[in-house]
């Protein structure tokens, strides 16, 4: 019988919450072992893992609402994601030095885990998404997506592999719980790099969650700013068409990205440090569950005002009203009755 410390459980949850955490969750490493593929397992990362410590920040709504316009992508570049990747990394340094003070092994996860020369590519050394669905803490939405009651989508994650004895999730979400199957997330990809037929199974803790199939090249096309095609209409949109290459190798992906982006995009990167701010990111900020969450948040008579639905820029360039209505399809994989 697996025995854990619930005091030690209690003072890490805290402290988590002490250094800024919006929502913490543990997750069972067991259940992690038995959904991730191997290398890619918490035991694969740290030998004898019990538990993973979840954390997360908040992105801030209005970061996303302005993009949704097409004003600004740089508030959710830096806010939403470049500067709260730093901000993850300090709960990150924090937790796991204060478990490590306590005498369990843990591993600092970095906020950008993705690896440079992964086998994988896209992958890092833990899914903090998968984490978070373990802990309990959140559900994959049909994006893939890992969304919560509180925020829908508007987090970033951490997950940090220790051998602490932490009691983990009693029981985990349900995918209908965050997501109502409005397909917007794939609407607005501009790449149709999500794709639902068939959907991508994932086995959990005894439930099945169906979400979309990334096409990974079709997505780094458009987060890396290579095409016009990604916020057609929008203030911030790229000037060039980068000419697309199949299959193309580290070092064409290089001059892709350093020598033939459109210069904006570059010096904003280089200037601010930013380790590669991605600028498309289309499938979160018009994900109705984000924008529902934000909504039941707001003060009743601020729902109508600056962040109504009203005017967000379509894949085809055009301010049209955004309308999300459960689709069929949507409907049925999370078994939503029509
Ligand atoms: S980031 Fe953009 S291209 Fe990639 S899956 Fe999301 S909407 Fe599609
Ligand atoms: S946009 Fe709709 S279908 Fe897609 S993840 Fe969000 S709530 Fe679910």
């Amino acid at each position: 019988m697996t025995c854990y410390d619930d005091n030690l459980t209690g003072v890490v949850r805290m402290f988590a919450g002490e250094l800024g955490s919006s929502i913490t969750g543990i997750a069972d490493a067991g259940i992690l072992n038995e959904a991730l593929e191997n290398d890619f397992r918490p035991e694969d990362v740290l030998p004898g893992c019990r538990a993973v410590v979840v954390m997360s920040l908040h992105i801030p709504d209005g970061s996303l609402e302005i993009m949704r316009r097409g004003k600004s992508n740089y508030s959710y570049n830096l806010f939403g994601y470049a500067y709260l990747n730093r901000e993850l990394d300090f709960l990150s340094y924090r937790m796991s030095n204060f478990l490590e003070e306590r005498g369990y092994a843990t591993v600092p996860v970095p906020g950008r885990s993705c690896s440079i020369g992964a086998r994988r590519p896209g992958y890092g050394m833990i899914s903090f998404r998968h984490a978070a669905v373990a802990a309990g803490i959140a559900a994959f939405g049909l994006s893939g997506i890992a969304l919560t009651r509180e925020f829908g989508c508007r987090q970033r994650f951490i997950a940090l592999p220790t051998t602490a004895p932490l009691r983990p999730a009693g029981h985990l979400m349900e995918q209908a719980d965050v997501c109502d199957g409005c397909l917007e997330c794939i609407s607005h990809c501009p790449s149709a790099a999500l794709r639902l037929s068939p959907p991508h199974e994932c086995l959990m803790g005894g439930k099945t969650f169906k979400y979309a199939r990334s096409m990974l090249e079709a997505c780094r096309v458009m987060h890396s700013g290579l095409s016009t095609d990604v916020w057609k209409g929008a203030q911030f949109n790229p000037n060039v068409d980068v000419p697309m290459i199949e299959d193309p190798t580290p070092e064409q992906k290089y001059s892709q990205l350093w020598e033939q982006r459109d210069a904006r995009i570059r010096l904003l990167e280089h200037s601010e440090s930013t380790f590669g701010a991605t600028i498309c990111g289309r499938c979160m900020a018009f994900c109705s569950a984000g924008h529902r969450a934000m909504q039941n948040r707001l003060r009743p008579e601020e729902q109508t005002s600056g962040y109504a639905d009203s005017q967000v820029l379509h894949t085809d360039g055009a301010l049209r009203d955004l309308n999300p209505k459960p689709r069929r399809l949507g409907k049925e994989l999370l078994g939503i009755k029509c």
